[in-house]
């Protein structure tokens, strides 16, 4: 029994980064391009969306971009075109952000948070430790862009482990990358499962071989949260959608089109 009905799967950019930042101590000369994705899942209830993409404000603005993208180890600043905004693809699909009344955000990092402003009509849900971590003044990580998500406005709704949102849509407790990493879990009526794991592990490699992901605050958790999204593929013949993997995403169904 489930109450998802279409996943939207939205590409909202890419991010230019060493290899090292995916998988651990592997793939030390090269760059890669990968994808930033979020995800739109409609259910009987409304619309959910699952991360928030990049603010391309960041890149754009001369001051913004030299603060957050100074031109060092991992700080390549990333590439949204036109026709990667979040808003313009929800426009295509006829949906409104007024219409999203559910957020979920995997972590803090500025690939999952950068859209967060325009939904502050909606309930953002974070682990509550992300959430401590995120918003603590002397944040250890250069990826939190904090001014994306820090309004005093925001509906934060901050849970401590997993949390069904509606029959057959999941939140999944993953932490291990950062404090309080979460990813989702989606049944479709007709596609069956599939698993957004986010940053758990950028590529199918992380999974394929269990590599952990670059970075990590508790390398034993971010393993088991690796074992434990692949027994959920496994046990429901179901499938990854990932965030990152630029070979996954050229054969993933993109908005407008969408699994069911
Ligand atoms: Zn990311």
């Amino acid at each position: 029994m489930t109450e998802a009905r279409r996943l939207y799967v939205l590409l909202c950019g890419y991010e230019i980064l060493h290899k090292t930042v995916s998988t651990r101590d592997r793939g030390g000369r090269y760059i890669m391009a990968e994808p930033i994705c979020a995800y739109l899942i409609q259910t009987t209830k409304g619309y959910v969306l699952f991360d928030a993409g990049f603010n391309s404000y960041n890149v754009e603005d001369p001051f913004r971009r030299a603060e957050y993208f100074p031109r060092r180890h991992g700080g390549y600043p990333p590439i949204v075109e036109p026709q990667h905004e979040l808003l313009t693809q929800l426009e295509q699909i006829g949906v409104s952000p007024k219409d999203v009344g559910e957020v979920v955000i995997s972590h803090s990092h500025f690939d999952h948070t950068g859209n967060i402003k325009h939904f502050r009509h909606a309930r953002i849900t974070m682990q509550r430790r992300e959430y401590e971590f995120a918003m603590n003044e002397a944040v250890p990580s250069d990826a939190v862009i904090k001014p994306d998500f820090d309004y005093p406005d925001i509906h934060w709704h901050l849970i401590d482990g997993d949390w069904e949102i509606v029959p057959g849509v999941d939140v999944i407790s993953t932490r291990g990358h950062m404090p309080g990493h979460q990813s989702m879990a989606v049944l479709l009526p007709k596609s069956g499962m599939k698993v957004m794991p986010a940053d758990a592990g950028d590529l199918m490699e992380n999974y394929d071989e269990e590599i952990l992901p670059g970075q990590s605050v508790d390398d034993d958790s971010a393993r088991a949260a690796i074992v434990r999204l692949k027994r959920i593929v496994e046990s429901t013949h179901g499938e990854f959608l990932l965030t990152h993997d630029p070979v996954l995403i050229q054969t993933t169904k993109l908005a407008p089109d969408y699994y069911e």
